[in-house]
């Protein structure tokens, strides 16, 4: 006998994963420049100079212990205090290398924050629109996730409802700001809000509720949009962070969990931290790609690209009639569906080679996600397709 939840997830592909083989079979069949695929969240900035610096660097003259050997399970620690004063220098807080553990990316932060954290019956909330893994990391932890609405038309958090959300089993709020699908930023004034109302409820039911970041989109934001620090508004904060989009190196699998040094019994939860790390797997992240963290930290690749592709793709397809929130950071357009089944218009969207994403799975039906961490020039040659693809609806 083998697991039957673990068979299903994995015979279940992601309909992101799914469309972009379909793109890849379709590419073969008419040529790469003519299918327009917009499917997957992959960097196509290339890294900031200083990654291969330090590569080149590190290989020519670290010996191979340093480069390929185990590290501590939690990361290197000269790493992990590197990271530990970037982040005080830049967000005036006061953590340091035992409040980091270093993981094989976000996905693994989470992974192991929701390890850490869930007990039978506790209760994990995530706002709309969300990224699809939250409900397999969550329920592989063994917890439940709660979906709650987003305001309609900003996609800010809509606190009242929010509050009604929150129980005595609530264990933790994951947020996630840039939003990967829809590039919006929360507000300060809304996680001001979040924040009082998580305390009231902490208060309340007598228990810590914590609150976990998910943040590999930070530094991606345009127009000089500020992304509160959320280690500054609420003391019982995991930050989930990954350097997959920062320094376009999702491949590399590298990013860290961090404790806030505020965080109730902050020892035993980094203790859990740990503990879940080790349970799942998760010791001693990619070593080279550790020290190459702990370079470049504070770097970020050109993300001016993305602001191009962000701007034209926005005022082109509003333009055509589309409707959406202009995002202002990540790299995804969230655009409402031109008809009520999103995987509908995606199939019609087909027709015109744009391959979309339709948004159910991130809580949002009748929504779709266009990824624009693509070339300029497909997005350029894309756009007849958008304009036909929207006159097909008028028509
Ligand atoms: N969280 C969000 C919101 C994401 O968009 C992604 C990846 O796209 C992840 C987590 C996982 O990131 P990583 O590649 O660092 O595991």
């Amino acid at each position: 006998m083998i697991s039957e939840e673990m068979m299903a997830l994995g015979k279940k592909r992601s309909v992101i994963r799914e469309i972009f083989e379909y793109g890849k079979i379709r590419a073969g069949e008419i040529g790469r420049e003519n299918v327009f695929d917009f499917s997957l969240g992959n960097p196509n900035v290339p890294p900031p100079d200083c990654v291969k610096e330090a590569i080149l660097d590190l290989v020519n003259t670290e010996d191979s212990v340093t480069l390929h050997g185990y590290t501590s399970a939690q990361g290197d620690a000269r790493v992990r205090q590197a990271i530990a004063d970037y982040i005080n220098a830049t967000y005036g807080t006061q953590v340091d290398a035992d409040n980091l553990y270093m993981t094989a990316g976000a996905a693994a932060s989470l992974s192991i924050c929701l390890k850490a954290l869930a007990v039978p019956g506790d209760e994990f909330i995530a706002f709309t629109p969300f990224f699809p893994e939250y409900r397999v990391f969550t329920e592989a932890a063994g917890g439940k996730l709660v979906v709650v609405p987003s305001r309609e038309g900003d996609f800010q958090i809509d606190i009242p409802k929010f509050a009604e959300a929150l129980t005595e089993r609530t264990k933790a709020v994951i947020v996630n700001s840039p939003n990967n699908p829809s590039g919006v930023v929360l507000s300060e004034d809304n996680i001001r809000q979040l924040c009082d109302v998580m305390r009231e409820k902490e208060a309340q039911f007598g228990h810590p509720i914590y609150l976990i970041t998910d943040e590999p989109y930070r530094e991606l934001v345009y127009e000089g949009v500020s992304v509160p620090y959320l280690l500054n508004y609420y003391d019982n904060t995991f930050v989930c962070y990954s350097f997959s989009k920062s320094l376009s190196l999702p491949g590399e699998r590298i990013g860290y969990v961090l404790v806030s040094n505020k965080m109730e019994a902050e020892r035993d939860v980094y203790a859990a931290v740990c503990g879940a790390g080790r349970a799942l797997g998760y010791v001693c992240a990619p070593s080279l790609f550790q020290q190459v963290a702990a370079r470049c930290v504070g770097q970020t690749s050109d993300i001016s690209v993305y602001k191009k592709n962000r701007d034209l793709l926005y005022n082109q397809l509003t333009s055509f009639g589309f409707d959406c929130v202009k995002p202002a950071g990540a790299f995804y357009l969230f655009v409402k569906s031109m008809e009520p089944d999103a995987n509908a218009f995606c199939e019609r969207a087909k027709q015109y080679e744009l391959l979309l994403v339709p948004g159910d799975d991130f809580g949002c039906p009748g929504y779709v996600r266009i990824s624009y961490c693509v070339s300029t020039e497909q997005i350029l040659r894309a756009m007849p397709a958008f304009e036909k693809l929207a006159k097909a609806y008028k028509a």
